[in-house]
């Protein structure tokens, strides 16, 4: 059979991703929190993001489920760094039905069997950051990626997850635990964050660059299968593995749900964006370039990782 990962990447459009990156994280929508609702608007801008992404994913041909959680707001402590300012919201504070969306493509060969794309789709909810790199990239380049492969014959299924990692309790957690308790097969977990964020001097020397994070020898397996597609398929980026102690983020929660095949694809590590968790964090700065070929990546080890797979 014909390799199709080549066609698949060929598929990319880095306009399409820049048009969703500024729609979610400038105009209209400015920041996706939800306790932030803008001037004479009806809707939290959470809420309008979630609108944007799900008529999205639909015109794509998706039908997009919801899963409810209940969320609060971070509260701003100005005398930590600013990379950190979040911390824990009292009892007396607001809890909201904050979503979880699901758009999923039914695999031919193992139905049952599970690729998970996810990433958080929420800006910081204890500041007013558009959250360009962290993470409206993340949402873009999975919305790019369920696009491409809507009609391509995948043995396994796939789900784009799109969950809130910027309020409190996470709501990855909720998904993961509830594909626990339905007893969900799920086979592979990329979790795509902050992708292209990175220092200026990785910026002004014009570097592009993947990392990714892994906790168990299972996600180590996958990081591998990500430094061989990348140079299989001559995506070109400066890509590495990293090992962590413990399972953090949006993976972690499929981790900690008992999923090891699970990673996260981040710009660098430690993550070096100068405008991390800042009102700054704004789409002009992103290496959209950096974002186009990290999608490729992504993309290409998702279908690579479904070809390769053997029940
Ligand atoms: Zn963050």
């Amino acid at each position: 059979m014909k390799d199709p990962i080549s066609e698949l990447i060929a598929c990319v459009v880095q306009d399409e991703l820049s048009k969703n990156l500024f729609c979610l994280s400038k105009e209209p929508i400015t920041y996706r929190k939800v306790n932030y609702t803008a001037p004479g608007h009806r809707k939290n801008s959470l809420y309008e993001a979630d609108d944007y992404i799900t008529e999205t994913l639909e015109s794509y041909g998706y039908k997009v489920e919801k899963e409810k959680c209940s969320a609060q707001a971070f509260r701003r402590d100005t005398s930590k760094p600013l990379a950190s300012q979040y911390s824990s919201p009292m009892p007396e504070d607001p809890f909201y039905d904050i979503y979880n969306l699901y758009a999923k493509k039914e695999g031919s060969k193992y139905p049952d069997k599970i690729i998970v794309f996810i990433a958080h789709k929420d800006s910081q909810s204890w500041i007013d950051s558009p959250g360009a790199y962290d993470n409206a990239v993340g949402t873009v380049a999975i919305m790019e990626i369920a696009r491409i492969i809507k009609d391509y014959p995948s043995n396994c299924s796939f789900w784009f997850i799109f969950c809130n990692e910027e309020h409190t309790p996470w709501t990855s957690v909720t998904a993961a635990q509830n594909a626990k308790s339905r007893g969900d097969n799920i086979v592979a977990v990329f979790n795509i964050d902050s992708l292209g964020g990175k220092s200026y001097e990785d910026i002004d020397s014009g570097k592009k660059t993947n990392v990714t994070l892994y906790t168990t020898p299972e996600g180590e397996k996958i990081a591998d299968m990500m430094s061989l597609v990348n140079k299989k398929y001559k995506i070109g980026l400066d890509q590495r593995k990293c090992m962590r102690s413990s399972p953090g983020d949006d993976d972690g929660s499929f981790i900690n749900a008992g999923f090891l095949n699970a990673i996260v694809n981040v710009g660098s590590f430690p993550y070096m964006d100068p405008n991390y968790h800042a009102e700054t964090d704004i789409p002009e700065f992103v290496d959209i370039q950096n974002v186009f070929m990290s999608t490729k990546l992504s993309l290409a080890c998702g279908v690579y990782f479904d070809i390769n797979y053997k029940p």
